[in-house]
């Protein structure tokens, strides 16, 4: 097996760097507010395993997950903390496996408590559930008005033990803080109305990693941080708040390095043509592993500690840059797609603005064949 550093290309997980986020997030939190951090899609794309491993190790309370199979890669890996899948669970089959595995579910209807009960009797077993409410999401979730209803409804089955209520934020990322104000005050009304009907829950939970940075009043008993966790803002209002560390970073290596005459297209459909001689490099990643295709001749690699602009289209293993202000460079150098090098910093954030999404789904873009090496 070659060495992963010998690889045409990788992505470096910095878990150092995890540790320090979990750390200024903790240290943000209001005193007695537990940190949840999210860790579905395979933690955001940077190794669920391994990433639940490092952030328990450094203090988290819980670590959430939003499918079943999810849950069960991180039990069957050893992780131990508790695991709430966030995502709907809807059959009878899909709750023994939660049984089995010791994870907690979140029931978003009536008729979803229903088919947990009837499935936990069969077993003799008390399953932690999480009731979702929806405060303006329109996602999972019974309607806040319903809270005392629903909460009564799952209140009548002895295998259901009430372990939190919570819902999520939908815009909490914008400066603008109408809605999310306008749900915070909903899920305070569904708080009251289970206080007035004496019923008392052991952990309410709103926010998400804007929520949780944007205004210390989200904060209840809980957060759920994702995003954050990765190093990343959810916006750049939010930078001042706490200082992050990027944990990911793309590596590649270059393949080849040529010269090519003045009006030389390159690459499929010749969307670049040089208008002068050339020296360009060809680098080892391309959209298979996960580059976002709409990048080319948008984005700039980082090479010898200064930037050089990729050009024509990237393609499925491969992309070229331009390179003609590199005279000393080799064949097998290592370039920097994301991260940073020196004084220049590419993120995920500068990718997602240049085609138009989020660097949420950016991270979660890389795939399993670009080799994960935990620093
Ligand atoms: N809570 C829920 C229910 C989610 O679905 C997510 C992610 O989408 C999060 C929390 C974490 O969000 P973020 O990555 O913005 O912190």
């Amino acid at each position: 097996m070659i060495p992963l550093q010998q690889q045409r290309a990788w992505v470096n997980i910095n878990h150092h760097n995890l540790t320090h986020n979990v750390k200024v997030l903790k240290q943000w939190l209001n005193s007695g507010t537990k940190l949840m951090t999210v860790i579905k899609a395979d933690a955001y794309g940077h190794g669920a395993v391994k990433v639940a491993q490092t952030v328990i190790k450094a203090g988290v309370d819980a670590v959430a997950i939003a499918t079943l199979l999810e849950g069960i890669e991180l039990r069957q890996a050893g992780i131990e903390a508790p695991i709430l899948i966030l995502g709907a669970i809807n059959t009878a089959d899909e709750v023994k496996e939660i049984v089995k595995h010791n994870l907690e579910a979140t029931l978003c209807s009536p008729h979803q408590a229903q088919v947990f009960a009837d499935t936990l009797q069969s077993l003799n077993y008390v399953l932690p559930v999480h009731l979702k409410l929806d405060t303006g999401m329109s996602r999972l979730g019974t309607h806040w008005h319903n809270a005392v209803d629903f909460v009564k409804y799952v209140q009548q089955f002895p295998q259901l033990q009430l372990k939190s209520v919570y819902s999520h934020l939908a815009t909490a990322d914008e400066e603008d803080t109408t809605v999310m104000k306008l749900q915070q005050s909903r899920f305070e009304e569904a708080i009251f109305a289970l206080k007035s009907a004496n019923i008392s829950i052991p952990c309410l939970h709103l926010a998400n990693s804007a929520g949780t940075l944007c205004d210390r009043s989200l904060h209840y008993d809980l957060v759920r941080v994702g995003l954050a966790l990765y190093g990343l803002y959810p916006a750049p209002h939010l930078r001042h708040t706490v200082p992050l560390k990027p944990v990911l970073e793309v590596k590649a290596r270059i393949t080849q390095i040529k010269t090519i005459p003045a009006h030389t297209g390159v690459s499929y459909g010749h969307t670049f043509r040089c208008d002068r001689p050339l020296k360009i490099a060809v680098v080892g990643i391309g959209y298979a592993d996960g580059i976002p295709r709409l990048l080319s001749n948008k984005m700039n690699v980082i090479v010898q500690g200064k930037l050089a602009p990729q050009i024509g289209n990237i393609t499925m293993d491969q992309l070229m840059i331009d390179v003609t202000a590199f005279p000393d460079l080799e064949v097998g150098e290592i370039v920097t797609l994301l991260g940073e090098e020196g004084e220049i910093v590419i993120s995920a954030d500068d990718w997602a603005n240049a085609i138009g999404t989020i660097s949420w789904e950016i991270l979660c873009s890389f795939k399993h064949r670009l080799p994960r090496i935990n620093l």
